[in-house]
């Protein structure tokens, strides 16, 4: 099996600009940043330590910058919106790259990926010029507020409310699971404008300035001791009826083109598992099991499949097109992974891997832990299940009694 430096650059068959493309990207990153080494092997992201979570989030702030700067963040974007004006392939090259080396911009990643093209899609010719160059240079972080105590799953029941008074909107309300608000210094927010509609009809989708007063937010600390996110109370918060991203009411289709990004974000392809796991069965002299092995052969042929399908998936979404490869498939799948690669991980350690105190075995836990947050965040797996079914299969839809009527009339817990 390949190293993982290896592992992470897949072969490719580069055109010979794309060659020339990709020595350059390189080229810029051996001076920049630092290649990965062997013993990054067992690192694990994410804000793990509850003391490094901010300095964390700075220093992915500070590192998106640099990659703006040098022309890289947002290659593929309009030169008019601070982006590079390139080529979707062009995209992909760089990520490839930057796989390689230890710098990332972490959690921002995520929230340029899923409000960049929202804003291209939905935002007017003001707010593409004034919040696209400050999403991709990190001068504004985003977070997204969107679910609620009674809206996860069923998002569009949500009840925070927004009352207009002249230019601007009066918001009340609660989020909850919001990751890195604490941290993060705007926001793109889904409230009621409504109530006496269908209940997709009477949402609309905001940016809010997280320094607004009224906002409080609170983190919540999970089974790990880390706190990757919050909730977020709202009372009396002010915001610009210019900061509407679509049509008052309309913010349905800007919240879809969202979760449509942020299913295809964390479905893209990471640095692989299995490489990690053959060093663990070689640490615990587990190499020659059969179940092992094929284990790790079954991790290694999925993420070969899953970074093919995010690329035709990212390559689609850039290039203006739907997506050839429903989201929920490809989000599905890396939860599955993640899954068995847990499993797998705990199997060749035995109680090391839950008692231990080595790096391999804190990694193991972060795998078996980490399940929840894939299976669950972007959409549960049983609700990407049920787009499948109605989406790819077109088996009958859900019943959904609520659908016709004014979103005030639904009973609610
Ligand atoms: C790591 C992580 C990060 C997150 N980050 C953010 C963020 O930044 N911003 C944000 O707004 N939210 C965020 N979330 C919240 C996330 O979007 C919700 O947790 C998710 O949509 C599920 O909603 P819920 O927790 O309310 O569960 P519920 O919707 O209450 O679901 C409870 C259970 O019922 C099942 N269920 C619900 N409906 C159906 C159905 N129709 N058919 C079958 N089963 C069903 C679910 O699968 C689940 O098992 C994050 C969550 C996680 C785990």
């Amino acid at each position: 099996m390949r190293s993982d430096h290896e592992a992470a650059s897949p072969a490719t068959d580069d055109t010979p600009e794309q060659a020339v493309f990709r020595a350059r990207v390189r080229a810029w990153f051996d001076e920049n940043a630092t290649p990965r080494a062997d013993d990054d092997l067992w690192e694990v992201t994410g804000f793990v330590s509850p003391d490094r979570a901010g300095t964390e989030f700075e220093e992915g702030r500070r590192w998106q910058r640099r990659l703006h700067e040098a022309g890289w963040a947002g290659i593929a974007w309009p030169a008019e919106y601070g982006g590079g004006g390139g080529e979707p392939w062009m995209a992909r090259i760089v990520n490839e790259v930057a796989r390689d080396y230890r710098e990332s911009s972490g959690f921002i990643a995520s929230t340029i990926a899923m409000l960049g093209p929202t804003l291209l899609r939905h935002g007017t010719e003001e707010q593409k010029r004034h919040f696209l160059p400050r999403l991709l240079s990190a001068e504004y972080t985003f977070c997204q507020l969107f679910s609620e105590p009674g809206a996860g799953s069923d998002l569009a029941a949500l009840a925070t409310r927004a009352v207009r008074d002249g230019d601007e909107f009066v918001v009340d309300g609660q989020k909850v699971w919001n990751s890195a608000a604490q941290f993060c210094d705007w926001g793109f927010l889904l409230v009621r404008t409504n109530p006496d509609v269908p209940k997709h009809r009477g949402i609309t989708f905001l940016l809010v300035d997280m320094s607004t007063p009224g906002i409080e937010v609170r983190p919540l600390v999970q089974m790990t001791g880390s706190a990757h996110f919050n909730e977020v109370f709202l009372s009396g918060v002010r915001i610009p009826v210019a900061n509407v991203v679509g049509e008052i009411d309309g913010g349905w289709g800007p919240a879809r083109t969202v979760l449509a990004n942020e299913s295809a974000f964390i479905g893209r392809g990471t640095r692989p598992t299995s490489t990690r796991l053959v060093e663990l069965a070689r640490l615990h002299r587990r190499e020659r099991d059969p179940l092992v092995r094929a284990g790790i052969v079954d991790l290694w042929t999925r993420e070969r499949l899953q970074t093919l399908m995010g690329e035709t998936i990212q390559n689609a979404v850039r290039a203006g097109k739907p997506p050839p490869i429903d989201g929920a498939l490809i989000k599905l799948y890396a939860a599955e992974s993640k899954r068995r690669a847990g499993d797998l991980a705990v199997g060749i350690m035995g109680a090391a891997a839950t008692a231990g105190d080595t790096d391999p075995a804190r990694w193991a836990r972060a795998e078996l832990y980490g399940r929840f947050s894939i299976s669950i965040g972007g959409g549960t797996n049983e609700v990407q299940r049920n787009n499948l079914a109605e989406r790819a299969l077109g088996l009958p839809r859900e019943p959904r009694v609520d659908k016709d009527i004014p979103w005030r009339e639904v009973p609610r817990s």
